[in-house]
């Protein structure tokens, strides 16, 4: 296959996935294609399924029926999840930053172990992107010792370390106070702007109306619409999302 076709071909495909969990169906026959360079948010009600939507993404979550490819392999085992591993990274509600390691060793500590990186060459890095979410100069300091809003942007850091293609976000702003909201959210859209693939699970939708090129709105395991952001904010086809919308704004 040519490099062409690769490229416009959709970065993440799912086709008719389906996700039970015991005798409940947490996703139904979800279809979504995402293209390299789109940002995707999610939204809907809690249970509705959004983070078992991306956990699929990257396996955390085995889907039970349906296709899912990613970045060009399609998941079908743990395998095959290897080989696309270093082609996602994700970013949860809770930041998971080793609390015993600075910084600076929260992020050297991947591209050390998993790319093979020499200690400079792993530290260079992690400074270069620790200044990308303009935190440089907090790299010695332990977790404990930021704000909630610098351990989200370390944890964002930390998914570039590993230089993803596909960045997933999994409500990334919902643990923290109302004042760090938007110190994170400039990151994400400074990323978005870079032309990084982002699929984010959100309720911010000012975050979404400036950043998104689609929406996805999940009701009970399914995609009750997708489309355009300016299209979908303006003009929702579904009762069940402008309900939504008008419920949060
Ligand atoms: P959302 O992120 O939209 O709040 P989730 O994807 O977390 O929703 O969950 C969708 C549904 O699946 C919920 O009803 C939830 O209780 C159920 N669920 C999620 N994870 C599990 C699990 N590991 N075991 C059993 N049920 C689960
Ligand atoms: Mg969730």
């Amino acid at each position: 296959m040519t490099t062409s076709q690769t490229e416009t071909k959709p970065i993440i495909s799912m086709e008719n996935v389906s996700k039970h969990f015991g005798d409940f169906q947490a996703l139904k026959n979800v279809n979504l294609d995402v293209a390299l360079g789109e940002r995707v948010v999610v939204c809907g009600p809690s249970g509705s399924g959004k983070s078992t939507l991306i956990r699929c993404i990257n396996r955390l979550e085995r889907h039970d029926a349906g296709r899912i490819t990613v970045d060009g392999t399609e998941l079908t085992n743990d395998a095959a999840m290897e080989k696309v591993r270093g082609s996602v990274g994700m970013v949860f509600q809770q930041f998971n930053l080793f609390p015993h390691l600075t910084i600076l060793e929260n992020l050297c500590l991947g591209p050390r172990r998993v790319l093979g990186l020499s200690p400079k060459d792993a530290r260079d890095r992690a400074l270069t992107y620790l200044e990308r979410v303009q935190i440089r100069d907090q790299a010695d300091k332990y977790p404990r010792q930021l704000s909630g809003g610098q351990q989200q942007r370390v944890a964002i850091a930390r998914s570039l370390c590993m230089e993803p293609r596909i960045l997933l976000f999994d409500e990334p702003t919902s643990a923290l106070d109302p004042e760090m909201i938007a110190e994170v959210l400039e990151v994400m859209t400074e990323l978005a702007g870079s032309g990084m693939t982002m699929i984010v699970v959100t309720h911010e939708m000012g975050f979404a109306r400036r950043v998104a090129d689609r929406m996805v709105f999940m009701d009970q395991g399914e995609i009750v619409e997708v489309g355009p952001a300016e299209e979908v904010f303006s003009a929702p086809k579904s009762k069940r999302f402008a309900q939504f919308i008008n419920q949060i704004l």
